[in-house]
């Protein structure tokens, strides 16, 4: 397929392989930002393929698995009520809350509705004004655009009866959060392509220059997360910390400017809850004081539901790559991706929940903390000649 296929060329990605291989004199943590990168490296095989000194850490870029259970709690009650029209895209419906997910509520009753655009979900609140429609807004910067522009079209056709339960959540903030924490391992960056279509890369130069760290802005593909590492370890191998674009197929440096302008006026920074991680200041979004009106959580008055996580799950550590998914005692046991416990087992793109679905069940000793020769134990078992073909799998809905 045109577009896909050159970009999973498996002799091209046993030259970039070669590549990293030549130029790799010393080990480096690599974390990947986003769910779908982590999801095409285990699909692939990509982080068993590389040379021993390269690890690759699993980020925290899982749109439905950073999402609090709090915020599945409040959809929820809201979806539950007789009056409502709950609308979401259709990966939030297995979510689990604390009692139940969006399926059940359903099944007993709830009017709850996948959309494919919340303009669908304003089009219904228009058709139904006896109802209230309420879209759940979560993601990254990437899905925002859209619903901020959802928020802003009910405001100018004074469709009253729109709300919108938002958890938007912003990445430069949770980077500057791993690379700030005293536990820190990561040496450099892949920064999720998609992200930076809309908000540009200019946003990550601050920190590249305030932590000299490598930033490696890139896509999805096989070949585009290979190329993302090798230029990130050419730089750590030069002692060099440069923001690079290696996806200019899509990502211009100034991002999507009007997409940027009409996020602005519809949104406001906010501290924001990081489900497996806590709160980050200043790394999510909220309605502006002149959209406030269409905010679900107080027109529904949920704001004070509150919801503990599992006690056993180690989720944080997991994403600040402390330990890898398969060394969690609960991994594959108490915890699948039917039954998750924590963030990263609760969406396909979830580091846990790719190790699951992949099959990387080998079991460390669940004692030992990580260090790199024990994971390397594990990965070595399995490792493939770097001529193996790459697997080709349907790409994931991101952001
Ligand atoms: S396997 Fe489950 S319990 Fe363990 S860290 Fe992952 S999400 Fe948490």
């Amino acid at each position: 397929m045109k577009y896909l296929d050159e970009f999973r060329d498996p002799q091209l990605a046993g030259r970039i392989f070669a590549d990293i291989e030549r130029i790799t004199t010393k080990p480096w943590a690599i974390m990947e930002v986003c769910g779908g990168q982590t999801h095409a490296i285990i699909r692939n095989g990509i982080d068993q393929l590389l040379p021993e000194q390269i690890e690759l850490i699993h980020g925290p870029g899982c749109p439905v698995c950073v999402t609090p259970l709090g915020v599945i709690d409040k959809a929820l009650d809201i979806a539950s009520r007789p009056d409502v029209i709950f609308c979401s895209f259709g990966d939030m419906l297995r979510v689990p809350g604390t009692h139940r997910d969006l399926f059940q509520v359903r099944s007993t009753g709830g009017d709850v509705r996948v959309v494919y655009s919340p303009l669908d979900a304003v089009r219904l609140a228009e058709q139904h004004p006896d109802k209230q429609v309420v879209f759940f807004a979560i993601g990254f910067e990437t899905t925002a655009p859209a619903n901020a522009m959802s928020v802003h079209q009910a405001e100018q056709r004074h469709v009253t009866n729109y709300s919108v339960l938002v958890s938007h959540v912003l990445v430069p903030p949770a980077i500057e959060a791993l690379v700030s924490s005293p536990t820190n391992r990561v040496n450099g960056f892949l920064a999720a392509g998609h992200v930076c279509s809309v908000m540009g890369c200019w946003q990550y130069e601050p920190l590249v220059e305030r932590f000299h760290v490598p930033i490696v802005v890139t896509g999805f593909e096989p070949l585009d997360v290979l190329e993302g590492i090798r230029r990130v370890v050419i730089q750590l191998e030069a002692g060099e910390a440069r923001l690079e674009n290696a996806y200019p197929r899509v990502v211009q440096h100034e991002g999507n400017v009007p997409a940027q302008k009409m996020l602005a006026d519809v949104f406001e920074v906010c501290d924001r809850q990081w489900r497996g991680i806590g709160e980050i200041p200043r790394s999510g979004w909220r309605l502006s004081d002149r959209y406030r009106e269409f905010d679900a959580e107080s027109r529904f008055d949920v704001s004070e539901i509150k919801s503990p996580e599992s006690s056993i799950c180690r989720s944080g550590e997991v994403l600040q790559g402390l330990i890898k998914p398969n060394q969690c005692e609960a991994f594959g046991k108490e915890c699948t991706p039917r039954k998750p416990l924590g963030a990263t087992m609760v969406s396909s793109e979830g580091a846990c929940a790719a190790y699951y679905q992949y099959r990387r069940l080998d079991v460390p000793d669940p004692s030992s903390t990580f260090d790199a020769a024990t994971s390397r134990g594990v990965i070595d078992a399995v490792r493939l000649p770097s001529t193996a073909p790459i697997a080709v799998a349907m790409p994931a809905r991101r952001g």
